[in-house]
């Protein structure tokens, strides 16, 4: 195991956001409102939304669209229209609580997963779905079944990087931790893709995606991919 990694900690500081109507970047706009992207009108790709309120969000949309599908930064409640699958990267989970109910954006993603929307949560954003959070005790959407303890790995486990097998396929998947929280325990409908010393780290209930780790921050697209499948699956429905 290898026992260092990129350091994130300036992610505990909000990130200041400007808010322009569908995100584009620079002259890079495609069609559709994607980030950038396949030269293909934005019908017909699968838009794929990460919240970009605060955190890790930028990483994601790279992966997503070397996977043909195309990125859109979520900023506001219309930012949901037309979406396969919603991401909620990993960042501050209590400062994306908190500007997820000032830009009015708790609803529509709470929607989002009620209709049958698949979401990616990884790290905050798995503490964020989850029914229920320790360390400390905080408000979550209770849109999966786990509970979680916050900051569970020691200060020197704190930021990491192992190696383990996932139920995806027979590849060993890189997975970096970054002040990560620990599932303590999940529901009878939730799946177990994989495990970290006994608890669970990747899982899956329904079309609703979590991993404790990164994957954003790992070459391997193995749950990127597996997350459009399903996004992909739940939005021909
Ligand atoms: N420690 C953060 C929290 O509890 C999560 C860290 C991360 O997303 N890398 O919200």
């Amino acid at each position: 195991m290898k026992m260092s990694a990129p350091s994130l900690d300036d992610r505990a500081t909000p990130i200041p956001v400007a808010h322009p109507p569908h995100a584009t970047v620079g002259s890079t706009a495609a069609p559709g409102g994607l980030l950038s992207g396949p030269a293909v009108a934005g019908s017909a790709v699968t838009r794929i939304g990460i919240l970009a309120i605060q955190g890790d969000f930028d990483a994601h949309a790279r992966r997503v669209e070397k996977l043909g599908a195309g990125a859109i930064f979520i900023r506001t409640p219309a930012d949901f229209d037309g979406l396969a699958g919603v991401i909620l990267p990993g960042g501050e989970s209590s400062t994306h609580l908190k500007l997820l109910d000032e830009e009015c954006l708790r609803k529509p993603l709470v929607e989002f997963a009620r209709n049958g929307g698949a979401i990616l949560g990884t790290c905050a954003g798995a503490i964020l779905l989850a029914r229920e959070v320790h360390n400390p005790a905080q408000a979550s959407l209770n849109l999966l079944d786990i509970s979680v303890l916050r900051n569970a790995y020691g200060r020197q486990l704190s930021s990491n990087v192992c190696t383990l097998l996932t139920t995806l396929n027979d590849a060993p998947l890189e997975m970096v931790f970054i002040r990560a929280p620990i599932i303590e325990s999940v529901g009878p409908g939730v799946t177990i893709l994989a495990e970290r010393d006994g608890h669970p780290i990747l899982v899956q209930q329904g079309n609703i995606l979590a991993a404790t780790f990164h994957p954003e921050l790992a070459a391997d697209l193995a749950v990127h991919h597996h997350f459009l499948s399903l996004a992909r699956k739940a939005a021909s429905r």
